[in-house]
């Protein structure tokens, strides 16, 4: 990849981390960020405050984990995110946050069940729960794989959210809507148990989604 092509991609990985911190989205130094090109991952590095991260920060490794540039460490999250661009080749960013109310629901491994028909703008009927696994493990990124299936998003139990996209951007807006819906999923059952779409309704959704919102 051209060095200028690279850089550009570094910088968008740290607006999307940027923006975690700025809307409160991901709190301190949670989540991570990255993006996709090629054989090339750039990825946030593990345990550094978004607002401190310099272009030169963000790690490029291989889909293996190897690191090809970059002098920290990546986010302990790698196995997570190269799993999603392997079992996903349109994926082209990820982003993982411990948005509140996402977080809340992923700690009564609760689910976000089809109340709403922007739930389908996941991909889905419903956004996952993944089971629990130590963050940083290959097998809490086996579980963020399998509760991806048919899926752009999920949530992952004791732990946060994970959406990827066909852009690092793509995948931060995901991770938007995945915690808006899951504050209003939250607010509606102070009220009781909303009903829920069926499975046809969320198939016509899901469909509609295919098209909306695209250019052209
Ligand atoms: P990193 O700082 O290593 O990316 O870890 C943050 C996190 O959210 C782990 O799940
Ligand atoms: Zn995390």
């Amino acid at each position: 990849m051209a060095d200028a092509d690279a850089s550009w991609l570094r910088q968008r990985v740290i607006d999307a981390a940027l923006d975690l911190t700025r809307t409160g989205l991901s709190p301190n130094m949670s989540g991570n960020v990255s993006a996709r090109e090629g054989g090339s991952v750039f990825i946030t590095p593990s345990g550094i405050a978004y607002p401190d991260l310099l272009p030169g920060d963000i790690v490029e490794i291989a889909l293996d984990g190897r690191v090809l540039s970059g002098a920290e460490a990546p986010s302990s999250e790698w196995q997570m995110h190269c799993a999603i661009y392997e079992a996903f080749p349109e994926a082209g960013g990820v982003v993982h946050a411990h948005s509140d109310f996402a977080t809340a629901l992923a700690v009564m491994k609760r689910e976000i069940p089809p109340f709403h028909y922007m739930v389908a703008v996941a991909g889905g009927r419903d956004i996952r729960c993944a089971p629990y696994a130590t963050f940083g493990t290959a097998e809490l990124a086996a579980h963020a794989v399998a509760a991806l299936d048919g899926r752009r998003a999920s949530l992952l139990a004791h732990h946060g959210q994970i959406a990827f996209g066909e852009s690092v951007e793509a995948a931060l807006h995901l991770a938007h809507e995945v915690e808006t819906l899951a504050a209003q999923y939250w607010r509606a059952l102070q009220l009781g148990e909303p009903e829920l779409l069926s499975d046809e309704e969320m198939a016509v959704n899901v469909e509609k989604f295919r098209t909306y919102g695209r250019r052209g």
